[in-house]
């Protein structure tokens, strides 16, 4: 893996015009993906982490929504200045997205081969294109990939469906893939072959792949580097391993202390998200936060350094505070025990392991 940044997020907050007055939705989110890395921003559903992956390529739709601050940086570019002309020769060629519904993302009245080919075409114009559809489809695990060309959407399962609508993402020869949610629709069995496929494609092409999911098992299996968003700011950041072996900030704790099965089983995170219109003063996680001290409501808490590529927005990294006083959490043990400390990737393995032995079976 090389260290160059491939597309770097600074500062970025973006607001909604509504009815109700305006809504932020992300607010000074900055990160960055390395060429062959995958960096996952994970929270709850609402968290902002969707309207993060589409402003950086404008895909929000302007009005309502708004870049009210910051940059996304790309190839020289600051996309959120860029025209349309530089922007349509960015979007879906150089980034290119998956979304979650395959089904929404392909044409019903065309056979998916001719739409690959269709994406092909609008990248550049290739007499060869009906062809490289085929390759493409072949790249992403398709079995008889000339005769799933021909097939309509209807005629494939959701699983064969999301492979094509990556083999499409991926026919431009993107530098950086946004995948949000990509595996949510799909059966668990289903879900750990795509999340393979992704990674293998990865590392074949070297991508940078932001990774966006509310799912922390999905973040154990992909994730190189992990960025933790509540109400649209960053509340956690750092190596994956490092995060779900030993989360530090409570947030991040509370997420992992309501997966089913963990240590002394699941806590759900009471309370429920700030209202956009109406965010508190402070720590934005203040409200459900068992930690939260007068402090916590007077100054929204930076992020701080606590190692390696590690950093964390509470508090109680600060020179005030003893980190040890986390520590008490009802729920939670951040010493977790020898066999469960935090989060382990290979919860996953045994799932993963599981291929059926034809993708196009799912599709009948
Ligand atoms: S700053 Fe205060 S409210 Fe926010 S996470 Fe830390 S302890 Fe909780």
């Amino acid at each position: 893996m090389t260290e160059s940044p491939v597309l770097s997020v600074e500062d970025l907050t973006v607001a909604f015009d509504t009815p109700r007055g305006t809504l932020t939705a992300i607010e000074e989110l900055s990160f960055e993906v390395r060429t062959g890395e995958t960096v996952c921003l994970v929270g709850e559903s609402g968290s902002g982490k969707t309207v993060a992956g589409e402003t950086i390529t404008r895909l929000i739709p302007t009005p309502p929504g708004r870049v009210l601050n910051g940059s996304v940086r790309f190839d020289g570019y600051d996309l959120t200045a860029a025209s349309e002309r530089e922007l349509r020769s960015i979007r879906g060629n150089r980034i290119a997205h998956v979304f979650q519904n395959p089904q929404g993302a392909l044409d019903p009245a065309y056979s998916v081969g001719h739409q690959v080919a269709e994406t092909i075409q609008l990248h550049e114009d290739d007499p060869r294109a009906e062809d490289r559809a085929i390759e493409l489809l072949d790249a992403v695990g398709l079995p008889n990939p000339g005769r799933a060309a021909g097939q309509y959407p209807h005629q494939l399962s959701g699983g064969v469906k999301q492979r094509v609508v990556i083999a499409a993402a991926l026919a431009a020869d993107p530098d950086v893939l946004i995948a949000d949610e990509p595996t949510t629709a799909l059966d668990v069995v289903t879900q750990a072959q795509i999340l393979r496929l992704l990674a293998e494609l990865q590392a074949e092409r070297d991508l940078g792949v932001l990774f966006v999911t509310h799912d922390l098992g999905v973040v154990a299996e992909v994730a190189d580097r992990v960025v933790v968003v509540y109400a649209g700011r960053v509340m956690e950041r750092g190596p994956v391993d490092a995060v779900l072996s030993d989360p530090a900030h409570p947030y991040t704790r509370a997420l992992l202390a309501s997966l089913p099965g963990r240590g002394e089983g699941m806590e759900p995170l009471d309370g429920s998200f700030p209202d956009p219109q109406d965010r508190p003063a402070g720590c934005l996680f203040h409200p459900r936060c068992p930690h939260a001290v007068e402090a916590c409501r007077e100054s929204v808490p930076d992020e701080m350094a606590i190692g390696p590529e590690r950093t964390a927005a509470c508090i109680y990294y600060g020179p005030d505070f003893e980190t040890s006083e986390l520590d008490d959490e009802p729920g939670f043990d951040s010493s977790g025990s020898e066999d469960e400390p935090g989060f382990q990737a290979s919860a996953l393995d045994d799932q993963s392991d599981f291929e059926s032995s034809d993708p196009e079976e799912d599709s009948r």
